[in-house]
């Protein structure tokens, strides 16, 4: 097979004559800029990949501004997985796990992260407005876990595959929208809805049906239209210009500073005191902070300030 695949892309696609939608993702360089500093075993790196894969197809089904949070929280030896995806579609990740605790081999979900929940968070870039989803992680695949989810939080039948690896990570997603509604009034026009619906319904099981038959090699190589081609060619399907997705990373001085003042100037001063400075790295990134004598007395000179002010208002 021709490896042609579409690559740090999202592709949109609407079935003309049918209430269904459908995304296609692809990611490598991002999925690589993501990953690459940290060492995680195969079995970790699979599930971040199909997680990140996850969000980005879940903030894309979502109209909102702001960040989306995808968590995988058990207590399993994958004891945490983040993934998280803003609305223009900037991504990172990280997982914590005891790397002697793991499975070896092929995994499922819950021998990963245990007995847990899915936890979907959405908030605005003001920090203002906050929604979140819950769902029990399920054994089998993370794709069987968030098909639950969107049930329970969205009541829209959605079906997703997920495939990743080392080098690239990629995903399908297919959501059946409500049914156009039909006139109540006249009989004859509402029993021609009903008929309708049964066709909508027959069409949405023909889709699954038809989809799952894509592997997941096909998945990962083929490009955006030759995967559509190859599995919807009976029906008429809109595929709109794809939008790039890349690696993102929201850490900054700033929120190390806030992390730092947090944790007390008793405590920076002995870390100061023991290595000379405070070095802290970014958990999704690895960027390191570097916080020498002098930028901590400023830190906490104006962290004081700041409270002095409070005070006399
Ligand atoms: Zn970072």
């Amino acid at each position: 097979m021709v490896d042609s695949h579409d690559s740090d892309c999202l592709h949109r696609f609407d079935f003309e004559h049918l209430p269904v939608r459908g995304l296609l993702i692809h990611m490598d360089v991002s999925w690589r800029a993501l990953h690459e500093h940290r060492d995680y075993p195969s079995s970790i790196q699979k599930i971040l990949g199909e997680s990140v894969v996850a969000s980005v197809l879940l903030a894309a089904t979502i109209k909102f501004d702001g960040q989306l949070t995808f968590q995988l929280k058990g207590d399993g030896p994958m004891h945490l997985l983040l993934a998280q995806c803003t609305a223009g579609l900037g991504v990172r990740g990280l997982a914590r796990f005891k790397a002697a605790e793991l499975p070896v081999g092929e995994s499922t979900l819950q021998q990963l992260a245990g007995d847990g929940h899915l936890t979907v968070t959405l908030e605005s870039e003001d920090l203002q407005q906050r929604y979140q989803g819950v769902v029990p992680i399920v054994d089998g695949r993370l794709a069987q876990c968030l098909e639950a989810y969107f049930q329970q939080s969205e009541q829209l039948p959605t079906r997703l595959w997920l495939h990743a690896n080392e080098q690239g990570v990629a995903g399908m997603l297919l959501q059946r929208l409500p049914s156009p509604s039909a006139a109540k009034n006249a009989v004859s026009e509402a029993h021609h809805a009903s008929e309708t619906q049964q066709q909508f319904d027959d069409d949405w099981q023909r889709l699954q049906l038809i989809a799952d038959t894509l592997s997941p090699d096909e998945l990962s190589q083929l490009a955006d239209q030759e995967i559509l081609q190859r599995l919807f060619n009976e029906d008429d399907l809109r595929l709109f210009d794809s939008m790039p997705v890349y690696f993102k990373c929201r850490c900054s001085r700033e929120r190390v500073s806030g992390m730092l003042q947090t944790l007390g100037h008793e405590e920076a001063n002995s870390v100061l005191a023991e290595q000379g400075q405070i070095e802290v790295h970014c958990d999704f990134c690895n960027r390191a902070y570097v916080f020498d004598a002098v930028d901590v007395a400023q830190l906490f000179a104006t962290a004081t300030a700041g409270i002095g002010t409070q005070q006399r208002h």
